[in-house]
């Protein structure tokens, strides 16, 4: 199927032409149509769906000829859970809002950053995206009014609860106007969900994409039985043996990502180490040096284990296990997205080995294991 069967504009379809999105992938088949009927939707779909454009391009559409705003009143609100997204998927927004003959501006908000440049740039945005918390911070001061918008997305609402945001969330919605198209997307859904569902959701069309088993199989999974004080020199021996260009590594702790990044520097890889006690600057920069190739390895806290779309991620390290095996999933999948192989790696030191059991359990498939006692880490 096409996209140009699902209604959209010749100039969206070019631009989707010029970005390399030759079909629609599924989400996008079901979510495109109900969107620009006005249905309100609830999407069970990961990252990596296609999800972002799923929901970009229709509003896009309905966006057409109802682009004047007025006195800071934006006529879409897109909430998410972390800055990182926030500024994903505005991305998105740009670069497909940019295609259409009328101006549409998107802006991104959220926290950790000063808030009044936020403020001066408000000024006739069509299309907001924010965290939840500084969307108050934002209305509280009259930068924005959300009294008028016409369409609500929620992208991750189960992690937005997750991390605490349902007061906020439930104070939003008290100044929304009572018509409007709700669409809400979560990559589960769980009784918290459930009860958003039903506060603000009417009819929707229901969408889940189950995860590609297709997927999940491209990506090798091994994991090696080390000590706990061998598990530097073992990462230095993986990623110099392997000549890793771009690995993504997950520590369990911030101490320990800048930790793990520190003894890599020492060693002469070039590493840096993303989480939540960086500064937003620090954050975007790091990010934008990994996807572009500059900056090796990252190393990363759960944080930005979701959300956060890198395409074509050859590698992923556990450096060590998360406590989910829901975010074991998420953390590998990562790689081996779009066609593309990846390679997944667990060190799993004597203390980790009953959990990593269960997280294979749980994920329904069997790791083969290496005993790193195997490996000369000499001058590692
Ligand atoms: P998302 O799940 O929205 O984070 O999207 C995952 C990735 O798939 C993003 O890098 C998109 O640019 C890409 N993508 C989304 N839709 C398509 C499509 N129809 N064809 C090719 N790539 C796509």
């Amino acid at each position: 199927m096409p996209f140009a069967s699902l209604g959209l504009s010749p100039a969206l379809i070019k631009a989707l032409a010029d970005q390399n999105y030759t079909q629609p992938y599924p989400i996008q088949q079901e979510a495109i149509p109900a969107i620009m009927k006005k249905r309100d939707v609830l999407g069970i779909a990961q990252t990596g769906s296609g999800k972002t454009a799923g929901y970009v391009l229709p509003i896009l559409m309905n966006l057409q000829g109802k682009t004047v705003t007025k006195n800071r009143h934006v006529n879409v609100l897109v909430l998410v859970p972390t800055r990182e997204l926030a500024m994903q998927v505005s991305e998105v927004f740009i670069t497909f809002g940019g295609a259409l003959p009328e101006r549409v501006k998107t802006l991104a908000v959220f926290g950790g950053v000063s808030i009044n440049p936020q403020m001066m740039a408000l000024q006739g945005v069509n299309i907001l995206v924010a965290t939840p918390g500084r969307l108050l911070e934002l209305i509280e001061a009259k930068a924005v009014h959300v009294s008028d918008i016409e369409t609500l997305v929620l992208d991750e609402a189960d992690k937005m609860l997750n991390m605490g945001f349902r007061e906020e969330m439930s104070l939003i919605f008290k100044l929304l106007p009572k018509k409007r198209q709700n669409l809400l997307f979560s990559a589960t859904l769980n009784d918290d969900v459930t009860r958003i569902n039903q506060i603000i959701l009417q009819n929707p069309v229901i969408i889940k994409i189950e995860q590609e088993v297709d997927t999940f199989d491209l990506i090798s999974q091994l994991g090696y039985f080390v000590s706990e004080e061998n598990k530097g020199p073992l990462l230095r021996y993986l990623i110099k043996t392997n000549d890793m260009k771009q690995v993504l590594i997950f520590t369990s702790s911030v101490y320990k990502a800048d930790n793990v990044a520190d003894k890599l520097r020492k060693n002469g890889v070039k590493a840096t180490a993303i989480h939540s006690k960086k500064s937003q600057g620090a954050r975007t920069e790091a990010l934008r040096k990994f996807k572009s190739g500059e900056m090796p390895v990252l190393v990363a806290t759960d944080l930005i284990s979701r959300g956060i779309d890198i395409q074509f991620l050859p590698y992923v390290i556990n450096y060590e296990l998360p406590r989910s095996p829901k975010d074991y999933i998420h953390r590998i999948g990562r790689t081996g997205r779009a066609e593309s192989p990846g390679e997944a790696i667990s060190l799993i030191s004597p203390e980790e080995k009953h959990h990593f059991r269960i997280i294979q359990k749980k994920m329904g498939k069997w790791v083969t294991m290496i005993d790193s006692e195997n490996i000369n880490l000499h001058g590692f």
